[in-house]
């Protein structure tokens, strides 16, 4: 009997033992096709063993580089030790009874982790719940309830989910909202500050135009909440210029205006400090949190303002599953792990390690438009070489090869040409070395050098 890979076992390489995906990854794909449904994808069709660290093993025993920590959810690493402690201790106590209906203190203790670690020092309260989607979609009921009004003001390149409403609210048709009208009403969509795109506008300016838009085309005092990411993460990892979310957050404040910071995708620690809305010194009303929450388990949550996350009626918020106690108590391991191990300056020393890499790749290639991003969360814009025009085949190109080389990355971005990194932030140095090698040398070969 061979015993199982657990995360903690597995040797921080990269090892192709096979072509990528290999036979029995190949089996399972065929499998999957008569079974999933279509309309589910895949970056790429390998099936998982084992994961952690900075590495993901595939059933043919091929070790590939992880730079997608799973859509920047595993950001404490795959299995991490503390939340694998805190799983296995909570689920064999009991695994679910509702928080609803007899409650459990893991619940309370993330709501009060969450309330101390978000951005402002006021009386805070917090809500769970399972995804990303339905945080963003309590925190549209939350500012509604609390403002009684209805509009809801996004940004272009917006990502905040794909149920209804947060269909609505995410600005990209293809592939979240093709086909899958007619969607919820009062959601009115405002230009964002994207410098690459924008000549480098202001901020302050930037923000001004999406105000007068609010103004004029739905008038602030309609206008329940603006939701924006602090950076658009499936947009392609855009960072406003400086000033401009300082500045919608002065015209909420002045207007009654609930401003919900969804950090869904940048939260806890991601981008070197624990949210992103810090970089800007901006305290949001409301802040949704979801992928780096819990380790890889599902939950999410609404922290905010306690006059604001106390409005509703008792009742309105909840969930059979919200907050389920064996994903409070990975929340719980994780925390302890960013905290114990400082993620933080981790992520912030992969930028320091990853820009110049890049930046290296971007002067032998001149198809790198833009090297943005903060910490963990890094990306690059593809051009046609001296323009600002997408080449999404050459992103699509690039991320392929790198796949076939045994390195994880993602694509992103309203044009399709963004390659994003997102890697764990305990991944080892040596192997972010290997991979941005890898990545050059894909690089390379793709643009014909
Ligand atoms: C992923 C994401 C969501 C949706 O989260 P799910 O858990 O997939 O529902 C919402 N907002 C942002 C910014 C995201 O990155």
């Amino acid at each position: 009997m061979t015993t199982p890979l657990t995360a903690a076992d597995l040797p921080q390489e990269r090892r192709l033992v096979t072509a990528i995906p290999g036979p029995k990854s190949a089996e399972l794909q065929a499998r999957r096709t008569s079974a999933v449904s279509a309309g589910v994808g895949a970056t790429l069709p390998v099936y998982v063993e084992a994961a952690g660290g900075g590495v993901i093993v595939d059933i043919d025993g091929n070790s590939l580089i992880d730079l997608g920590s799973g859509i920047a959810v595993t950001s404490v690493g795959n299995s991490a030790p503390k939340v694998v402690a805190a799983v296995q201790e909570q689920v064999a106590r009991f695994t679910h009874t509702c928080f609803m209906v007899t409650s459990y203190a893991g619940y309370v203790e993330v709501c009060e982790a969450l309330n101390r670690l978000t951005p402002g020092d006021h009386e805070k309260r917090s809500a769970l719940f399972n995804s990303g989607a339905e945080a963003v979609e309590n925190a549209v009921k939350i500012a509604r309830a609390y403002t009684k009004r209805q509009a809801v003001v996004v940004f272009e390149h917006g990502y905040h989910g794909r149920t209804n409403l947060t269909m609505a609210m995410t600005a990209k048709n293809m592939p979240y909202k093709q086909s899958f009208g007619p969607f919820a009403n009062e959601i009115y969509r405002v230009p964002l500050s994207y410098p690459f795109h924008d000549g480098n506008k202001d901020g302050a300016k930037a923000a001004a135009e999406a105000i007068s838009r609010i103004d004029k085309e739905i008038g602030a005092d309609n206008v329940a909440a603006i939701v924006i990411e602090p950076i658009a993460g499936e947009g392609g990892f855009i960072v406003p210029a400086a000033g401009f979310l300082p500045a919608l957050v002065d015209f909420a404040r002045a207007n009654g205006i609930v401003f919900v910071a969804d950090e869904i995708q940048t939260g806890f620690c991601r981008t070197g400090a624990w949210f992103a809305c810090e970089h800007e010194g901006v305290v949001p009303d409301l802040i949704t949190t979801a992928k780096g929450i819990a380790g890889g388990l599902p939950l999410a949550a609404v922290t905010g303002r306690a006059e604001i996350m106390d409005a509703v009626h008792a009742g309105g918020l909840g969930g059979t599953y919200g907050g389920n106690p064996v994903a409070c108590a990975a929340a719980l391991g994780s925390i302890a792990e960013m905290e114990e191990h400082d993620l933080t300056a981790a992520a912030q020393r992969i930028e320091s390690v990853m820009k110049p890499r890049l930046q290296t790749i971007a002067d032998k290639t001149g198809v790198i438009g833009d090297i943005r991003g903060r910490g963990a969360m890094i990306a690059v814009e593809i051009v046609k070489p001296g323009t600002d025009e997408p080449d999404a085949a050459l992103t699509a190109a690039i991320a392929k090869a790198c796949h076939a080389q045994g390195v994880v990355v993602l694509t992103a971005g309203t044009y399709g040409n963004v390659l994003r990194f997102l890697p764990p932030l305990v991944i080892p140095d040596a192997l972010l070395d290997e991979a941005l090698t890898v990545l050059e040398e894909q690089f390379l070969a793709q643009t014909g050098h």
